[in-house]
């Protein structure tokens, strides 16, 4: 499992507009926002993607989505709603090999994904 950027924004090596941080999460703006809010929450453990998820890590990813919900609620995004999205190696769009939830909101998004 070998470093990430984002293990140098956990450290603080490289900056990042953080939003919310706790002993085991960082969420942060998206550097290329696709949205008027596109914020990414991540785990502090350094987990790849969602295939390497063990039981054992079940409350950890079950706290992205409380984070979520949390900021997405801050923001005032959560009546007017918003999209969660977690991607999966090359076919699913993934770049950054520590598993992220995007969380996107502020707009109409559209759907399907390309
Ligand atoms: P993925 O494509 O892996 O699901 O998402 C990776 C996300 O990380 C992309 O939306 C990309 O814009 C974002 N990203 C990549 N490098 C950086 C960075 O250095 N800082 C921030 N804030 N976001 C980044």
């Amino acid at each position: 499992m070998s470093e990430t950027i984002f293990d140098k924004i956990i450290s603080r090596e490289i900056p990042a507009e953080i939003v919310y941080e706790d002993e085991n999460y960082l969420a942060f703006n998206d550097i290329n926002p696709q949205a008027p809010i596109h914020i990414l929450i991540i785990p502090k453990k350094r987990i790849p993607t969602i295939n390497d998820i063990q039981k054992n890590d079940s409350e950890l990813i079950a706290g992205l989505f409380f984070i979520a919900k949390d900021i997405a609620i801050k923001k005032g995004i959560d009546k007017d709603g918003y999209r969660l999205i977690l991607n999966c190696n090359e076919n699913g769009g993934q770049s950054v090999y520590h598993i992220h939830l995007h969380l996107i909101g502020g707009r109409k998004l559209s759907w399907i994904p390309g």
